[in-house]
């Protein structure tokens, strides 16, 4: 990957986002360790080199002591070669801040190599490293205080199950998830999703040798390719891996991956701008009638919106015709989407349907180990055969079992163990009880002592939007509700509000020993009341 002939900015920047990843899914790294990461710009990759500029040689100095080896190992993962970081200190200014392109400029390697106060020239760009507007002086981040163990600071908040002090994480430093690090401005391909990061078992092995047809440029038969099957079993997953391989086949393509949300805000934004003589709806056309892979997501969303579909339409017919590749995703086989014309989906039909089906217990283990290994965390075989016999239906539950069971003992500072594993998932096993979302509702409602109308209302206070976001969390982890029903539930809330609250409330799990406990005790009083106890 390393070596493939480009830019070696933009070869520097990508190697570095992954890495960075990584490195923030290390969870052998503390917050401090993570906190000289932040600062870190990539230049360029000459070779095996990879040139970063740090702020001041503290940072330097931790990155080549206590943190060489994880920097060197995700810097391999990353780039798929043996890679070594040469440093290069330069003091930045606070309006040097704002995230800007990374331009190529042309280093000296070899003074960057020896000379670690080397030429401080232009304001030097930020790269696309992610959320933190801080620059660290001396020192990485400080730890902030621990938070109170009542961190919405409100009186009528019950304490949470007493458990040991979390360390100090700041926020947005530990689990930023993969999408949301990798996410690419110009294609919105998540660059994480790889073939490479894709285990094949007998429950994926055709879609994957398909969707690699596909994204290799010699599967133009199976033209539109349509992948479908249940939430979280990999079709974002391989959608993004062809856009990601078709990229690394031929950087000059134009690849776009957009979720039939996005398409269809973006056509409605494009309707709406009042000056159409500006040629909104043309920008769009071209938008998406230029690509050379086109990968939409979730295309069961565009059921019924009938003007959309008909944009739709346009577009598919005007790439299909230039044979240019499409690929989709749906939750069901093209022939069950409801409120298409039939015109479509006998378009979408004459290409190749196939269904990615729940993985069995080989793969999900083999999944798991995968995760674990991309995560940096030691996670001993029999607790990987427990997540892996518990959880059968959906990889994002496999995915979210691992991380509570690695936030619970980063968290309590403990190594992982099968008791642990046990203890922390326990609540989640006494599977077979079925809950509602009425009595989520009115259990969250009840342990943040508001009203089952706050929950569901429109009111936007911190706690009662940080409650209602638990209890849409909840409904998507205890039912098996879709996020358009759940939405529904909510006061017709759209499906993308509630998978933002379930992101939301993964995310500030693994940073915030409170919520985490909120979550856990929650479920935990879920079950006892549905199992009548
Ligand atoms: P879907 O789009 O079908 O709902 P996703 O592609 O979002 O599912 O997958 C859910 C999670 O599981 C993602 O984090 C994805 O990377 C991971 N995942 C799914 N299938 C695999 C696989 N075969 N190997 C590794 N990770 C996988
Ligand atoms: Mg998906």
């Amino acid at each position: 990957m390393a070596h493939t002939p480009q830019d070696p900015a933009a070869q520097a920047s990508r190697i570095w986002a992954d890495a960075l990843a990584l490195l923030k899914h290390n969870s052998s790294l503390t917050a401090r360790d993570k906190g000289w990461l932040e600062g870190v710009i990539p230049e360029a990759v000459f070779g095996t080199t990879i040139v970063l500029c740090v702020e001041n040689l503290a940072t330097q100095q931790a990155l080549q002591k206590d943190l060489n080896e994880p920097l060197l190992h995700a810097l391999h993962i990353a780039s798929g070669v043996a890679m070594f970081p040469a440093f290069k200190v330069e003091p930045r200014h606070a309006e040097t801040l704002t995230p800007s392109v990374h331009e190529p400029q042309g280093v000296s390697h070899t003074a960057a190599l020896v000379d670690p106060d080397y030429d401080v020239r232009t304001a030097p760009t930020v790269a696309d490293l992610g959320q933190e507007s801080y620059r660290p002086d001396d020192q990485p981040i400080p730890a902030r205080p621990v938070r109170s163990a009542r961190p919405l600071a409100s009186p009528m908040i019950p304490t949470p199950a007493p458990r040991p002090l979390a360390p100090a994480i700041p926020e947005g430093t530990f689990a930023a998830s993969r999408t949301q690090v990798a996410s690419d401005p110009v294609t919105h391909l998540n660059k994480n999703a790889t073939f490479d990061t894709f285990v094949p078992g007998d429950s994926n092995r055709f879609a994957r040798t398909v969707a690699l047809a596909v994204a290799e440029g010699s599967g133009r038969d199976f033209n539109p390719l349509c992948i479908y099957g249940g939430s979280g079993l990999g079709k974002t997953h391989l959608l993004n891996a062809i856009g990601n391989y078709a990229l690394v086949k031929d950087p000059t393509l134009k690849v776009r991956y957009v979720t039939s949300e996005e398409f269809t805000n973006e056509f409605i934004e494009a309707l709406q701008n009042p000056n159409q003589s500006q040629g909104q709806i043309a920008e769009f056309n071209r938008r998406y009638r230029e690509v050379d892979v086109l990968l939409i997501d979730d295309i069961q969303f565009l059921g019924g919106k009938d003007a959309t579909l008909e944009q739709f339409f346009h577009t598919f017919n005007t790439l299909y015709q230039a044979n240019k590749r499409i690929v989709i995703a749906s939750d069901v086989p093209p022939k069950n989407l409801k409120g298409f014309e039939a015109r479509l989906i006998s378009r979408f039909e004459s290409g190749l349907p196939v269904d990615v089906k729940p993985p069995d217990l080989e793969t999900r283990i083999a999944i798991l180990r995968m995760m674990a290994s991309m995560q940096h965390t030691d996670i001993p075989n029999d607790v990987l055969d427990l997540i892996a016999e518990r959880f059968t239906e959906n990889i994002r539950e496999l995915e979210g079992a691992l991380t509570r069971v690695s936030a619970a003992a980063s968290l309590n500072k403990q190594t992982v163990t099968r008791a642990l594993a046990e203890q922390t998932l326990q609540d989640f096993f006494t599977a077979d009880v079925e809950i509602k979302p009425t009595d989520i509702i009115g259990q969250v409602a009840n342990y943040f002592h508001l009203t089952f109308d706050d929950i569901v209302g429109k009111g936007r206070t911190k706690n009662v939007s940080i409650a209602r976001q638990i209890a849409m969390y909840l409904c998507r982890e205890n039912t098996g509700m879709s996020l358009v029903d759940i939405g529904e539930v909510f006061h017709g809330r759209d499906h993308t509000t509630v998978m933002h609250a379930v992101k939301q409330i993964n995310q500030k799990m693994q940073q915030k020993q409170e919520i985490y406990n909120y979550v856990m005790e929650l479920t935990l009083r879920l079950k006892q009341h549905s199992n009548g106890k």
